[in-house]
């Protein structure tokens, strides 16, 4: 019912030559059975990647963020009317980074959840404790949190077209996995949040895991019943690896 979902974050990395090259590197072993390839690009790539990738099938490009606003004087910002207007179908939105670096707020990450929604565009949405949390056992709780913040006003229908990635931030580029048993934990929690405001509805939203997947790790913590794939840095620049990850389901 699920979809699995092999997602790359490139954050601020690659050149638009490397990442061209990546992308058709990836592109040979397109379509994986059963999986689709979603990738987090800089910003000023996505319309040629976009059109690289163009009627082949099992994969999508994303941005991995767009402003709150609609439009304004906010310079050097990029609003999701723009992306829509150049046909971009997947935002990640609420990544640790930008919450850490940018002050990214619940409440604007729910607003951006909202403008994808009412654009037509899916939402990644990101969520995930930091290590202070995780060792006082409160991760659970924190996550709920934030997904209480963001996510539960939508309606079902709104809900089915979001994905969600649970990415706790000590694993995040630290080359520290959480455990396939951590990973299911929280995944399950969540689901469980669903299930209880939208019903079976709960068990067709993908959720992602992230934080430090590699080829070497992905089987075991896809093989949870819970998690549907992951949302990958680092192991997303390399396009024999990523595609491991993405055959590891
Ligand atoms: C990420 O940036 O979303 C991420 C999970 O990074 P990494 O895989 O490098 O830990």
């Amino acid at each position: 019912m699920r979809q699995n979902i092999a997602a790359g974050n490139w954050k601020m990395n690659l050149s638009y030559q490397e990442g061209l090259e990546l992308v058709k590197n990836l592109k040979k072993s397109l379509p994986i059975d059963g999986t689709k390839v979603i990738l987090g690009v800089p910003h000023p790539y996505l319309k040629s990647y976009a059109e690289a990738i163009s009627g082949v099938e099992g994969i999508a490009i994303a941005a991995q963020n767009c402003h709150h606003v609609l439009k304004g004087a906010y310079t050097g910002e990029v609003s999701i009317s723009m992306l829509n207007s150049i046909g971009v179908k997947y935002i990640i939105v609420g990544h640790s980074e930008r919450r850490q670096y940018y002050n990214e707020s619940n409440e604007m990450i729910k607003t951006k959840v909202d403008l994808c929604i009412s654009t037509g565009i899916h939402p990644i949405y990101c969520c995930g404790e930091s290590l202070d949390v995780r060792e006082a056992g409160d991760h659970v709780t924190f996550v709920k949190g934030q997904i209480e913040a963001s996510l539960l006003h939508l309606s079902a229908e709104d809900i089915a077209k979001v994905t969600i990635a649970y990415e706790p931030i000590w694993a995040i580029g630290t080359g520290v996995t959480a455990s396939p048993d951590q990973a299911q934990e929280m995944h399950n929690s969540i689901r469980g949040i669903l299930r209880e405001q939208y019903g079976d509805v709960a068990d067709t939203v993908s959720i992602l895991y992230g934080g430090s997947v590699k080829p070497q790790n992905a089987q075991e913590i896809f093989a949870k019943a819970d998690v549907d794939g992951g949302l990958v840095g680092g192991a997303s620049l390399n396009a024999e690896g990523f595609l491991e990850i993405a055959n590891a389901f």
